[in-house]
This record gives C-alpha cells, structure tokens and sequence, in this order.
C-alpha cells in the first residue's frame, strides 16, 4: 500500500503518531481530530496515502464511497443522532492543511467552535 514516510496522517496509520481511534479496517482509518471544531470531530483517511481529492480516479471510486458511507455509522456510535457535517477541504484555496485526502466528519449539538 503506497505510504508516504514524510505524511502525519501516515505516521498516524503506522502508529508513529498516537491518535484516538474511532475506527479501522483493511482500508480505512477514522480518529477524532486533535483540534475538534464541534463536539465529535472525526476525521475518515484512507490507509494507502491519497495526497488530495484530485489524485483520486476510477480506481478509488468504492474507496470513497466507503468514507461517505462510514460517516453516519461512526456519528451514530458517537451518539450523534441530531445531524453531522462532512467536509473535504482540497488544496491551497480549499484550506488542507495535510496533504493527505482526509474527510472531516463532525456533529453533536451546537454552538461549535467552527464550521
Ligand atoms: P485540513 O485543514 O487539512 O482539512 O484538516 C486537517 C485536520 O487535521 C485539522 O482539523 C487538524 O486539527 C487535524 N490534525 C492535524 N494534525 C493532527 C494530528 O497529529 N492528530 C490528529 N488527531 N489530528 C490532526
Ligand atoms: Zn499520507
């Protein structure tokens, strides 16, 4: 699986980087975000380093429905019941921070700090 060793989000897969996981298998991971925006953040990743949504192509297609289809699951086991925000931020002018393809997933009752 391709991995990229300068990547946080690869390190966090590896378990070089300690992170509180809310999920795993063969080809996804899903953790809580260290800088939660809303009281469950978690982010969803692929395992295999993906640098951004434009790097996808047909071949990643039932990856990423996967992604979008664990994002209830995982609200819902969080006690997430009252609705949940996901979102993709890509590229420079998109705002991603790690160049490696993450969705955010975030939920539970407002205020929130962001989003
Ligand atoms: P982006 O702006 O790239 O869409 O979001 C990156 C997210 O990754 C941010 O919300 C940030 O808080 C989170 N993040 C960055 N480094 C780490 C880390 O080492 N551990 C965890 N759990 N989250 C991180
Ligand atoms: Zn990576």
């Amino acid at each position: 699986m391709p991995q990229d060793p300068n990547c946080i989000f690869c390190k966090i897969v590896a378990g070089q980087i300690p992170s509180k996981k809310a999920y795993e298998d063969a080809e996804l991971l899903g953790f809580h975000d260290i800088h939660p925006w809303a009281p469950a953040h978690v982010l969803i990743i692929p395992k295999e380093h993906i640098a951004t949504h434009y790097d996808v192509g047909p071949e990643h297609e039932a990856l990423l429905g996967r992604m979008l289809g664990l994002a209830p699951r995982l609200m819902r086991e969080l006690g997430v019941v009252n609705g949940f925000r996901t979102l993709i931020n890509t590229g420079p002018d998109g705002r991603q921070e790690v160049p490696h393809l993450h969705m955010h997933v975030m939920g539970g009752p407002r205020p929130w700090a962001r989003g």
